[in-house]
């Protein structure tokens, strides 16, 4: 624990002081946080790290396997943290991340590894269609690293999935305030990708001109002829 106390006392006397108005006008403006980002516990997969960011810019729930259950089954941290970043911040992008050498998959790949931690393996439930897509449509002759990467990634989409049964964030989709991503970050090469939801594939995140999206939703009102033809 030295070091980790070290480190606060680096941030309190050398850290804090230079960016002092910005902790204080974010306790006098309250926070307003530009994306909601659902990542792993991973201690090597730091979303604000990754993105550079600063305190008060992402709203970061962390879980292992960066996983969202479906709201019909638990209701839990992570339902909670999407129902407040949507409801009370307003936040307008949603990012699933997953990343390379997860250890959550490598549980789900290897179920006898997860005899002792029965806690783990109710967990990772919500990862099984992942797993039996990567089981199902992948070919057999994948590589151990190849069959990882392919397993995490096919879990972003299927937890992208889940996001949208959450009341909050299927409103958000419908009403046009909100748009998914679906992220991979490739730990040994620093590489970041997204997930395209206009081609169903994951590309690198190049740059800020053209970014990606699993879903980006426009205003919708299905039943608006049926409500001009009532009120006609
Ligand atoms: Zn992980």
């Amino acid at each position: 624990m030295d070091n980790i106390v070290q480190g606060f006392s680096q941030f309190r006397e050398q850290v804090f002081p230079q960016q002092k108005s910005i902790y204080q006008r974010l306790v006098h403006d309250g926070q307003q946080p530009k994306a909601l980002v659902i990542s792993c516990a991973d201690s090597r997969v730091v979303p604000e790290q990754i993105t550079q960011v600063g305190p008060g810019e992402l709203f970061v729930c962390r879980n292992a396997g960066n996983i969202v259950p479906p709201i019909a089954t638990v209701t839990g941290g992570v339902s909670a943290a999407i129902e407040y970043a949507v409801m009370a911040l307003g936040v307008r992008d949603i990012v699933v991340c997953g990343h390379s050498d997860c250890g959550a998959m490598k549980g789900l790949l290897q179920p006898g590894a997860l005899d002792k931690m029965p806690n783990v393996a109710a967990w990772l439930r919500h990862s099984h269609a992942a797993h039996t897509i990567v089981c199902e449509a992948y070919p057999d002759t994948l590589d151990d690293k190849q069959r990882h990467h392919a397993l995490a990634m096919e879990n972003v989409v299927v937890q992208l999935n889940n996001l949208r049964t959450h009341p909050s964030v299927a409103a958000g989709l419908a009403t046009g305030q909100l748009t998914l991503h679906g992220w991979f970050f490739e730990i040994e090469t620093g590489q970041l990708y997204a997930f395209d939801g206009q081609t169903a594939k994951f590309v690198p995140l190049e740059d800020d001109t053209h970014i990606p999206v699993a879903e980006q939703s426009s205003p919708r009102q299905v039943a608006a002829s049926f409500v001009a033809a009532a009120a006609g």
